[in-house]
């Protein structure tokens, strides 16, 4: 558990989502979430994994790319993100730029 307040829920102008014991809560929302979201603070790969799991398939109507290449793109922002996330906390840590290993489905990092 952390002091982490972030903007998961898209209520947009103020934080809407708080941690509690790793996982993020709705801060409009009285009740537990179905869904698990990992908190980018106690846990960066799960965090990754998770907004990666969001993008994951999706792309523009005109984008004939791959689906690897799309979600390598995919992987790499979700990467960005909580890492971006984590610094804008002063969380900075020898490991922050790197794509964690494991959600590759090529395994290929
Ligand atoms: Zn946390």
């Amino acid at each position: 558990m952390c002091n982490y307040q972030g903007y998961e829920f898209g209520a947009g102008r103020y934080p809407d989502s708080y941690c509690v014991d790793g996982l993020l809560h709705d801060a409009d929302s009285d009740y537990l979430n179905e869904e698990s979201i990992p908190c980018p603070i106690c846990d960066r790969v799960g965090a990754i994994n998770w907004w990666f799991g969001r993008w994951e398939g999706s792309c523009e109507i005109d984008d004939d790319r791959s689906d690897d290449v799309i979600n390598d793109e995919h992987r790499r922002r979700a990467t960005l993100l909580v890492d971006d996330i984590r610094n804008n906390r002063g969380i900075t840590d020898p490991q922050a730029t790197a794509i964690p290993e494991g959600i590759s489905p090529a395994g290929g990092y």
